[in-house]
């Protein structure tokens, strides 16, 4: 398949609301369940080792107009909470068994206690990650918090999840990070032929695939992709931040992309890519999670940073061995995790000398041309110092 073919059945993915894709799946086989996630990260395997389907959850985007959902929320907050619940109150949520909100923000855990109320027929969980990285303290914790929901969904597929089930299900999902690493390393060498706005669809086809299948997608992608000629252009290189829950409009992604900026690393799916590096499938699969959450994850707001002087490493990280020349801070509107980082990253870069634009979304953003307007002025300033 040609990369237009692979694109558009992702696309095709992406807008169906209704998740026909988790339908199918769960149709395929009796007594087969489904269980939401929302952002940043959750241990997928675990819900995988059930025998079950993990399901990416990021609020309905630009396709819904929410009606129910805005009388649950005040005006000043994201829209996410708002979009998802309108797709649970208008039954576009039925085909899951359970969901679960992981700690991000006082919004995800106040939807938690929401969904326990409002939908008690199905399993929730509010899921508790730690903010400690010593093994004895944060890890302790997470292995239980791990270990509950590894009942809870023993008990929900009426059969307990066993250690090799666990260590199955660690291999499976090692190899789509491994297949999701490789895509963002061609990308980041050769922007021109893996466009952001397609790699993020093909990512968002991992919200609603079995991973075995996602890896295959990812992979077929990437040789379709290697295997065309597309023209390259003199883009500025840019690192996208800030976008790692309510997720930008897609015309929002194209039109940063047609302003002149290839976007070389990002973190829109960041569960994808939370773990850097494969999990060991051997050995305590609980204890294996732990050590790979504390110790070798991604950064994101939503994470504390043990000591000061390790904010915005990661950031100077992503933008050194990508080849970055600039950063673009988008964030959602009233997103407090990512808009109070905000000031203490753009101080750092401010040190080092690197140029960051940054503005607001909504999921729902319908004007693009400020925004291409903005991101087109921050690419040509880039290109004018580095001419200098
Ligand atoms: S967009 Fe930001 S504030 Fe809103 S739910 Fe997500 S992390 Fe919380």
């Amino acid at each position: 398949m040609s990369t237009k073919d692979i694109v558009a059945r992702c696309e095709r993915l992406f807008e169906d609301l209704r998740f026909g894709a988790v339908k199918d799946w769960k149709a395929a086989a009796p007594g087969r369940k489904a269980i939401g996630y929302m952002p940043i990260y959750v241990p997928r395997e675990i819900i995988h080792a059930a025998g079950m389907l993990p399901v990416g959850i990021f609020g309905g985007g630009d396709q819904i107009e929410v009606i129910q959902g805005d009388a649950y929320y005040q005006s000043y907050i994201c829209r996410i909470p708002r979009s998802t619940l309108e797709l649970g109150l208008t039954g576009r949520l039925d085909v899951l068994d359970g969901m679960l909100f992981p700690s991000i923000c006082d919004v995800i855990r106040n939807l938690s206690g929401m969904w326990q109320i409002m939908f008690k027929d199905k399993y929730v969980k509010y899921f508790d990650l730690p903010q400690n990285y010593d093994d004895a303290t944060g890890g302790s914790f997470y292995i239980h918090e791990m270990s509950a929901l590894r009942a809870d969904l023993g008990k929900l597929a009426g059969k307990e999840i066993s250690d090799e089930a666990l260590r199955a299900s660690i291999a499976v999902y090692n190899e789509n990070r491994k297949a999701i690493r490789e895509l963002y390393a061609y990308r980041a060498e050769q922007p021109w032929q893996a466009p952001t706005s397609e790699l993020y669809l093909v990512l968002r086809a991992g919200c609603v695939l079995p991973p075995e299948a996602h890896t295959a997608l990812a992979r077929e992608y990437l040789a379709a992709a290697r295997a065309e000629t597309r023209p390259r252009r003199d883009n500025a290189r840019v690192v996208l931040t800030g976008s790692f829950c309510e997720q930008p409009p897609l015309g929002l992604i194209k039109s940063i992309e047609m302003s002149g900026c290839y976007v070389v690393d990002d973190d829109f799916q960041l569960i994808q890519s939370w773990l850097l590096d494969d999990v060991p499938a051997e050995g305590d699969p609980l204890a294996e999670l732990s050590k790979a959450f504390l110790h070798r994850s991604a950064a994101t707001s939503s994470k504390y940073d043990e000591k000061k002087e390790d904010k915005g490493k990661f950031l100077l990280r992503q933008i050194r061995d990508r080849g970055a020349e600039g950063v673009v801070f988008a964030a959602p509107s009233f997103c407090d995790p990512a808009l109070l980082e905000r000031p203490m990253l753009q101080a750092i870069l401010a040190q080092h000398k690197i140029p960051y634009t940054a503005f607001k979304y909504a999921e729902n953003t319908g004007q693009m041309a400020p925004i291409r307007e903005q991101a087109g002025t921050f690419a040509d300033s880039i290109k004018l110092w580095s001419a200098a």
